[in-house]
Parts: C-alpha cells; sequence; structure tokens
C-alpha cells in the first residue's frame, strides 16, 4: 500500500484531518527520536473506540502501527519506517475522574504529566512518578517505559504508581484493565504486562494513577563531597535521619557538573569537588522541618564527609539546584551530539563502573568525554558520551559502557528508558535466554502478526 492508499484507508475512520501526511508531516517536531515520521504517515484519533478501530483495520491489511506519546523517550522505540504508521494519542488529553478523597486521577492516554500535576497540587495532591520531561511526557509513554524519575527512591516507578489501564490489542480488542481500588486481586493483574511493554503490546488509551499526598513543605541541597564513597555514607545516613522523608537522591560527576555550571554561569557550588548530589527531604503536616537538613549536613560536615553544601532558601533557589541536576541537554548544545545511556548496578559497584567506564573510554574513544549523573539512591546512572558522531564511534562507545558493565554482576542495561530500538542488541545482557524466549512467546500470544510496535524490544523473528 502507498502513502495515498493508507490515508485513504485511515480517513474513513477517523476523517481525513486526523491522517497527516507530506507536507504537513515534515512540519512537525519528531522529539527525541529523529525518525519518528519516517513512515510518512501519522493518525490522530480522539477516542479509544477509534484506536480500536484504526487496530483492526491495521491487523487486517497488515499494517503495522507505532503508538506515540509526547516523543520524549530516549531509545528510538517510536521510530517509523515505510510501511508503519503512526499512531498519536495527542487528541486523547481528557481528565476523566479525579478523586482527591480516593487519591485517584483517571485520564487518557495522552494527557501529559504537568496536567496531572496541575489538576492535583490545588488539593495537596501529587502523583509519585517525575520526571524532567513532564511537559511533554504522557501518561500512555510512562506507563508504556515503566518510567522512573527523579522520586522513584520514595514512590517506586510507573509500575508502582498504576492502578488500572485500558488498551488496545493489535486485533483491535478493547482491554478494560480499569480499577479504581488500592487492592483489588480477582485474578491476573494483567495491566502489569502492558508496564515496560513499549507499545509492543497494544495501545495504552487510559489509565488511573495514584495520587500522593504533596509535603507541606520540602527542603532541597546541592552538596559536594571528595569520593563517591563518601556521597554513599551520606545517603546512607540519610535514609536513616528521614525514612520516608527522603524524596530524591541524585548524583553528579565532575564533568557533568562543570559542563552544566559553565553553561548556565551558576558558581553557588565549588568547582573541586570528586562529586555532587542533590538531596531533596519533605515533611508532612505542622512538625518543624526548616532546620532538619541544615542541621544534618552540618553534622557530615563535622564527620568530615562533605566538602561544600548549599540549602535552598527559596522555590527559586530549588529550581536553580534542580536545573543543574535537570538541564543535560545542554551537554549537547555545548559538546555536539552525544550517547546516552541508563544503566543499573548496586551501589557498592558504582565507583569501580564509573573509574572503569572513564579509563576505557580514554583507551578506546579518543576525544570523547564521558558525561554521568543519575538517580544515585536506585543505583540508575545515566551516561552521556559524546561527541559521537559516526557509526564506528558509537560501536567503540558501546562497547565500553555495557563491556565493563559486564564485569559486574546484577546489573541492568535499562534502567529505566526501555529498550526501543537502541538497546536491542544488548538486551540479553540483562535477561537470560529462556526469559528472552518467554518474552517472545508472550509476544505473539498479544500480537501474532507482529503489528504493533515491531522489532522494538527485539527483534521478533531472531
Ligand atoms: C529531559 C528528559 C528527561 C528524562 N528523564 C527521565 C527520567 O528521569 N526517568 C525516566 O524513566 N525517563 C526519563 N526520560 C525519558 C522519557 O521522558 C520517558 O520514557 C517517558 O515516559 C516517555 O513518555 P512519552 O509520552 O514522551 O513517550 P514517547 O517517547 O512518545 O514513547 C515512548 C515509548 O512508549 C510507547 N508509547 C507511547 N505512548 C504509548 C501509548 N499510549 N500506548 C502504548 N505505547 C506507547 C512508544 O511506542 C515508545 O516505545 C527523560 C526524557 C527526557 C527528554
Amino acid at each position: 500500500m502507498d502513502i495515498s492508499q493508507v490515508s485513504a484507508l485511515f480517513s474513513s475512520i477517523i476523517g481525513a484531518r486526523n491522517v497527516i501526511t507530506g507536507a504537513q508531516l515534515a512540519l512537525r517536531n519528531t522529539g527525541y527520536c529523529a525518525a519518528s515520521y519516517d513512515g510518512g504517515v501519522l493518525l490522530t484519533p480522539g477516542s479509544a473506540q477509534e484506536v480500536s478501530e484504526i487496530c483492526r483495520l491495521a491487523a487486517e491489511h497488515g499494517l503495522a502501527i507505532v503508538p506515540q506519546g509526547g516523543l520524549t523517550g530516549l531509545v528510538q522505540g517510536t521510530a517509523t519506517a515505510p510501511g508503519q504508521v503512526a499512531l498519536s494519542l495527542e487528541k486523547m488529553t481528557r481528565i476523566l475522574e479525579f478523586d482527591p478523597m480516593q487519591g485517584i486521577v483517571t485520564a487518557e492516554a495522552g494527557v501529559t504529566l504537568q496536567q496531572v500535576i496541575d489538576v492535583a497540587e490545588p488539593h495537596g495532591l501529587a502523583p509519585g512518578i517525575d520526571l524532567p520531561s513532564r511537559g511533554s511526557c504522557t501518561l500512555g509513554g510512562i506507563v508504556s517505559t515503566n518510567a522512573g524519575g527523579i522520586q522513584a527512591i520514595r514512590y517506586g516507578m510507573a509500575r508502582d504508581n498504576i492502578l488500572g489501564l485500558e488498551a488496545v490489542l493489535a486485533d483491535g480488542t478493547l482491554l478494560d484493565m480499569n480499577n479504581t481500588l488500592l487492592k483489588n486481586n480477582a485474578g491476573y493483574d494483567l495491566k502489569q504486562l502492558f508496564v515496560g511493554s513499549e507499545g509492543t503490546l497494544g495501545v495504552i488509551t487510559k489509565a488511573t494513577l495514584r495520587l500522593h499526598s504533596r509535603p507541606s513543605s520540602v527542603q532541597t541541597a546541592l552538596i559536594g563531597c571528595d569520593s563517591t564513597e563518601q556521597l554513599f555514607d551520606v545517603l546512607a545516613r540519610a535514609r536513616r535521619a528521614f525514612g520516608g522523608n527522603l524524596l530524591s537522591f541524585e548524583a553528579m560527576w565532575p564533568e557533568f557538573f562543570t559542563e552544566i555550571t559553565t553553561h548556565l554561569n551558576n558558581s553557588m557550588m565549588s568547582p573541586h569537588c570528586g562529586i555532587y548530589g542533590v538531596i531533596e527531604t519533605g515533611q508532612w503536616g505542622d512538625a518543624e522541618h526548616e532546620g532538619a537538613l541544615t542541621a544534618f549536613l552540618g553534622q557530615c560536615f563535622e564527620d568530615d564527609l562533605l566538602q561544600d553544601g548549599v540549602v535552598a532558601q527559596s522555590e527559586a533557589q530549588r529550581r536553580t539546584i534542580w536545573q543543574l541536576r535537570e538541564d543535560a541537554d545542554l551537554i549537547e548544545s555545548r559538546s555536539g551530539p552525544c550517547l546516552s545511556y541508563d544503566v543499573g548496578l548496586r551501589l557498592s559497584d558504582i565507583p569501580n563502573y564509573v573509574e572503569r567506564l572513564q579509563v576505557r573510554i580514554a583507551s578506546d574513544c579518543p576525544g570523547v568525554t564521558c558525561y554521568v549523573f543519575g538517580h544515585m539512591g536506585d543505583g540508575n546512572l545515566h551516561i552521556m558520551a559524546g561527541p559521537a558522531r559516526d557509526p564506528a564511534r558509537h560501536a567503540a562507545i558501546d562497547g565500553a559502557v555495557y563491556g565493563v558493565l559486564q564485569q559486574f554482576t546484577g546489573t541492568t542495561v535499562s534502567a529505566e528508558h526501555g529498550i526501543g530500538l537502541e538497546k536491542r542488541t544488548h538486551l540479553p545482557l540483562s535477561r537470560p535466554m529462556a526469559t528472552l524466549a518467554a518474552m517472545r512467546q508472550l509476544k505473539t500470544a498479544f500480537d501474532p502478526q507482529s503489528t504493533l510496535n515491531p522489532a522494538k524490544v527485539f527483534d521478533q523473528l531472531a
């Protein structure tokens, strides 16, 4: 089928204005995946019923459907190829139910995380999931990638915060797995299969998210230590001191920190520390909180664990601290295109991993700088390495990142971004053959013709 035939086919269901092709498509932002529209057709249905009709028709004609949300995914999961049709949930942005008493929100899959935050905030509630991409990423994308983020140390990942789902299967079946109860053990919890499935098992059309009480006050600090071991010591103490009130514990290695602070012309912290961290704590109710983080850090200073530290004195300062950690994209604007990784390791292996990785990159990839940062409390490191323009360099950097990772046990090639197209060949480093075979069987059971986001996560035919 050529593009005009595909357009005509789907126009009959959703109308021609919701089938975007040609020059109109070329004007669109492809997000973090340059190949998002390479298939040449984008569908923007307005309801789950329309999504169901689209999938049914696509399966009938053997056409592949690639679900898309805010296009902030970092593993090429939204890439389309000729013959594949992009399906965006961008018109499905209604909040369907908000129950502050129960602490839940049910919304269509195209709703952004920021929309959920805005609905919940006036009622003293917040979603436990928070990502720097909050303004663009959607509920469908968050569910499909099992997103983590900056508060996973406190609230877990998407999987821990999703109560119910609705999804459309490859043959058009609308699967109602919605649920608004905290406890529901009536049979298999099917929705969990779709969490983290990266659009390969079904198109998420609706989700119910659990909300949490917003802390009445939040304290945030930027800290600097001599060594990673000292930062771990601070983390261990923070866990003991604050328990469930510890909301975030993030780390930035010097190459990352220096690059970002130079770009932002920010001099709030000594540039000579061995590693930097962001620590955030919350307090619920009226209990005195103001000085708690300052006192905690004061003790860490006395015990020679800290080289430097600044506790935010205003919301503006708090935002400035988070900007240092969250504006990772600035690295590329100064250093050129980077490859991006999100590996997971046991905390105790992190110092050795980073040290060995830097040595390996220096020897195998001359001219490449490795910028390391991430969700330290979760054992999740983000690595940006660049400049990396040509395929040979890409292979060498992949070899370094994953080669060194293999020297440790209990690791993952993806702690939160997923596999997409980008990490398919490296998936066997994290999942044994029998497990991969079971994943393929599951894919075949749900999508026998492989028309839903084909070739993502793994090559089904391999
Ligand atoms: C600046 C920045 C910071 C980030 N920080 C984090 C972070 O801290 N933690 C984290 O986990 N991730 C992070 N990410 C990655 C990204 O934001 C998340 O993966 C997010 O969940 C993707 O949502 P999206 O709506 O943009 O999905 P998209 O990018 O559009 O899609 C991602 C995947 O989900 C599938 N998909 C999308 N919508 C649906 C749907 N309705 N049904 C079925 N499948 C669907 C797609 O096919 C694709 O495989 C970050 C990204 C950026 C750019």
